[in-house]
């Protein structure tokens, strides 16, 4: 409604006019009319029956005295009058009287004479008075009027513009009805017409006024014929400024308004008309985009209003009505616009808000991919990086934009990318950085599920300066600082390692006798110098092959692999007379005395290190005791099976009466000296044989099947002992040693499990197993090591520091607690070394979330050390010895270590 308000208040004419001029231009092509042409050049158009006489330039300066004499006229008239015409219309003013009255006069007879046969019309109009006086006066020819001549007006209403637009129906002056001169013409009552400037002025017949009076005229050569006389010659000034053309003379505008009326004339639709097309068009364009989407609303609009082009050109055509293109384009856009805007409101609202989220939601993500400490990687599914944050510098050593479209495969073994997701946790792997340098890196890859297509994410983190802190610790660990032999537990590790691989294996055991007299009298700079020489003086004499290791403070153990016995009994004799010799240092000679015991062994199989140990000791005893420079122990492989014989026999027999015994071993809390825990620790009957140990003991039943039975006493007897336990009110928490051949056995697992399960589960259980021999088949290890920890079984993982496990390994055993060996307690207050190996190990351990406990402190100066180096428990003799049952349940704590004496066992 308010479009058609807007067009009907001529808002839109403007723009409606420039359509239809150009809907016009069209139509037809038009001659241009600024000049006088007269003659018609295009033969092919429809001539209409209509025939200006021109009173152009051709005439006027061939015919002498300008304004014409009225005689002119008269010959004009009579020349026309003889071609039997339909009418004539002189478009020229007679309003005043010539200089010649007769002339007057005889026009008058003229006209009278030819309005005989054919209507003639003179012009009339009305025009101010003068510039300042506005009062409307009628001009008119001056003869008097009679009925033969009809004067008809030729006043023109120009529009807004300027153009002339429509005509209109005469006029009544001093109650005299004038007709329009084209009115009248084309016998219409038609009160007014637009002009249809489509027709072409080429349509009409055009002849000179002095072509007219030198011709002959013959009768009927203008039968039918409107004749129309009006000047045409541009220096009289009557011409017209109409649309579409631009200029026309006046009489041909009479032309053009004639021969409109006589096709029809043209109208715009009435306004009844009009508003009803107009809501008929809005209900159509209502429909079509309230119930399809803005696409197809806008492609269905689009045919609708296409459809109206070749109606308006029927309405044109057929009905000479104007159809309202404009308003109708208009309210098509309009609603559109406003459907689109309502349906967008709610949607495009949600949609703007949640675009917003997610620009904020990328930025933050991009923030946290750029500012990530992590080398990040985006891989599609053909492993191709397609994205990679500013860190990927730090391990590539590149920049990250080098990375983009290359495939990760160059830097990662990841060869199959379709099971690039089945690593879920991180994992440790080793990557090629851009110089083809390999990076120990830990890896986690995480499938992006928000594309259609597979593609990666790769969070990569450097382990190289871990690593070289593992290995230093490593080192460390394995090492004795100040000569670089490798230590004990290292010394453990590489006979197993070698005892597949040699046949037969002597173990030379050095001792350094007045050692100690060496540091109390030349201080420890000179005796480390000693140790030196003497470690010197070994690795020149035994083959390269062999391995030392300093096993305590003054002792050196050597494994000499591959030699006969008169080829170690040659070589015993040159080390023990070359290190027997005295040594100078600092211009000092400082004499040295070394004893050696030798073992042997010719057989790997079933021989520990121990023992080979165990038996060097005894030929060093006697050594010492016989003052000699080396004694032998003679064992041979037979009398080793007895002895393992014997052992296993002796378990086996005491098993089957239950004549084991156990010791418990408090741990405690460092800093508040609390008893929270204890270790059970297998014990033999008195009538055993002293010179087996425990632990030769516990090697022997691990080699056989008895260490299953073994344990599951073990555990039997603890457990047999829960109600005493929750009676005296001990600590839940109890810890079982658990040999680690063990956890690889289902069937002792699914025993030992239903036994605990059977119990009261009175008992916190935790179970220590030694880290030395992680190594065996460990993916089985871990799986039953879950079991154990499903059923509330926590893990310890005792004599941390003997073998050496990587930090990664103990992750993934996901233990509770650590257990640092003895060998590194002992004197950690004065051993600058262990303190910094013990310091690491605890730093490591808290950053996996476990307990540490300290083993075997020994002194008030160990556990002040442990103390302040934020260890969490400690056990030792300090605190208390193992013990039997009756004894803990007697236990008091001590309030303070250092008032502690050891206990008795
Ligand atoms: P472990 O697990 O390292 O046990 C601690 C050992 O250190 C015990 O020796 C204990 O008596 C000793 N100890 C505790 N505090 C101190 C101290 O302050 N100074 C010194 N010098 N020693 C201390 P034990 O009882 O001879 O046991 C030796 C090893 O035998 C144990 O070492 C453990 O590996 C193994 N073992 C003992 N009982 C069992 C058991 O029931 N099953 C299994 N599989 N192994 C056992
Ligand atoms: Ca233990």
């Amino acid at each position: 409604m308010a479009v058609a308000a807007f067009w009907f208040s001529g808002a839109l004419t403007k723009f409606e006019n420039v359509l239809w001029d150009n809907f016009l231009s069209l139509q037809t092509n038009f001659p241009d009319h600024s000049s006088a042409k007269i003659a018609s050049k295009d033969k092919t158009a429809d001539k209409s029956n209509i025939l200006i006489v021109e009173i152009d330039s051709k005439s006027i300066s061939e015919i002498e005295n300008w304004p014409w004499s009225r005689s002119i006229y008269s010959q004009i008239l009579n020349k026309l009058s003889a071609g039997n015409a339909n009418s004539i219309f002189i478009d020229v003013d007679f309003s005043s009287s010539s200089n010649s009255p007769t002339e007057d006069k005889n026009l008058l007879q003229t006209i009278q004479k030819v309005s005989k046969n054919i209507p003639v019309r003179l012009p009339v109009f009305l025009q101010n008075t003068s510039s300042n006086n506005k009062t409307l006066l009628l001009r008119q020819p001056i003869f008097k009027s009679n009925n033969d001549i009809e004067y008809v007006s030729v006043n023109i209403q120009p529009s807004k513009n300027g153009l002339v637009r429509k005509v209109s129906n005469g006029f009544t002056w001093e109650e005299k009805q004038y007709h329009s001169a084209w009115n009248a013409i084309a016998n219409s009552n038609i009160s007014s017409t637009i002009i249809n400037y489509s027709i072409s002025t080429d349509s009409f017949n055009y002849l000179s006024v002095i072509d007219l009076l030198n011709q002959t005229i013959t009768p009927n050569q203008f039968k039918g014929m409107d004749i129309l006389i009006g000047s045409t010659a541009i220096e009289l000034g009557d011409i017209m400024p109409v649309p579409v053309v631009r200029a026309v003379p006046g009489v041909v505008l009479h032309a053009l308004a004639v021969e409109t009326l006589y096709q029809g004339g043209l109208y715009l639709l009435s306004a009844p008309a009009t508003i009803f097309l107009l809501i008929a068009i809005a209900l159509a364009c209502h429909l079509l985009f309230t119930k399809n989407h803005w696409a197809k609303g806008i492609l269905f609009g689009g045919i609708l209003f296409i459809s109206l082009l070749p109606l308006h050109y029927l309405f044109y055509h057929n009905l000479n009505l104007i159809l309202p293109i404009l308003p109708i384009a208009l309210i098509f856009i309009a609603l559109y616009f406003s459907n689109l805007a309502l349906q967008l409101d709610e949607n495009l609202f949600q949609k703007f808000v949640l675009q917003m989220a997610l620009n904020h939601r990328n930025k933050l993500l991009d923030s946290i991919f750029s500012a990530s400490n992590e080398c990040i990687l985006c891989v599609d599914d053909k492993g191709l990086i397609f994205s990679a944050n500013p860190r990927s510098k730090d391990i590539f050593l590149c920049d990250s934009n080098e990375l983009i479209g290359k495939s990760i495969n160059l830097h990662l073994p990841i060869n199959d990318i379709d099971n690039l997701d089945i690593h879920k946790k991180p994992y440790d792997t080793q990557l090629k950085n851009i110089n083809g340098e390999e990076i120990p890196v830990e890896i986690c890859i995480s499938p992006i599920d928000l594309s259609s297509e597979k593609s990666f994410t790769l969070a990569i983190r450097s382990l190289k300066e871990r690593k070289e802190k593992e290995a230093q610790l490593k080192f460390a660990l394995e090492h004795d600082k100040t000569t670089g032999l490798i230590n004990r537990g290292k010394l453990f590790s590489v006979f197993k390692e070698r005892s597949h691989t040699f046949k037969n294996c002597f173990l030379a055991r050095v001792d350094i006798e007045y050692f100690n007299d060496v540091i109390s009298n030349y201080g420890h700079e000179i005796a480390d110098n000693v140790l030196q020489i003497i470690i010197k003086r070994i690795k020149k004499t035994i083959p390269d092959n062999s391995d030392i290791s300093r096993i305590g403070k003054n002792e050196i153990a050597i494994l000499i692999y591959e030699k006969n016995e008169s080829e170690i009994f040659d070589l015993i004799n040159i080390l023990s007379s070359d290190l027997n010799r005295s040594i100078a240092v600092d211009e000092k000679s400082i004499e040295i005395f070394c004893h050696l015991g030798i073992s042997s062994l010719n057989s790997t199989t079933d021989i520990h290190i121990e023992t080979l140990i165990r038996r060097s000791n005894i030929a060093l005893n006697t050594a010492k005791q016989k003052g000699l420079e080396y004694d032998w122990n003679e064992n041979t492989e037979e009398e080793s099976k007895l002895d393992r014989l014997s052992i296993l026999g002796a378990i086996r027999k005491t098993l089957r009466r239950s004549e084991f015994e156990l010791a418990f071993q408090p741990k405690y809390e460092l800093h508040s000296q609390k008893f929270t825990s204890c270790e059970v620790l297998l014990r033999t009957p008195p009538n055993w044989d002293k010179s087996i140990n425990i632990a030769t003991l516990i090697e022997t039943a691990e080699k056989s099947s008895l260490i299953a039975p073994l344990t599951l006493w073990v555990i039997s007897k603890v457990l047999s002992l829960e109600t005493e336990w929750e009676k005296h009110q001990l600590p839940k928490k109890v810890a079982i040693n658990l040999s680690v051949g063990l956890i690889g056995n289902d069937y002792f697992l699914n025993e030992l499990i239903t036994r605990i399960n059977n119990s009261q589960k009175y008992f916190d259980l935790v179970f220590e197993i030694t880290e030395t021999y992680f190594s065996n088949d460990w993916q089985h290890t871990l799986r039953n090591l879950q079991k154990l920890r499903k059923n509330g079984i926590g893990i310890s993982v005792d004599d941390y520091g003997t073998g050496y496990s990587s930090l990664s390994y103990l992750k993934d055993l996901q233990a509770s607690e650590l257990k640092i060996d003895r060998n590194f307690i002992s004197s950690i207050d004065t051993d600058k070394e262990k303190q910094l190996i013990v310091l690491s190990t605890i730093k490591m351990a808290h950053e996996l979330g476990m307990t540490v406990v300290a083993e075997g402190i020994e002194t008030q100066a160990e556990n002040d050390f442990l103390l302040m180096a934020e260890c969490n428990l400690g056990q030792g003799y300090l605190y208390a010895k193992p013990m039997p049952f009756s004894q803990l349940q007697t236990f008091s704590v001590p309030t303070s270590c250092s008032s502690l004496k050891a206990l008795p066992l």
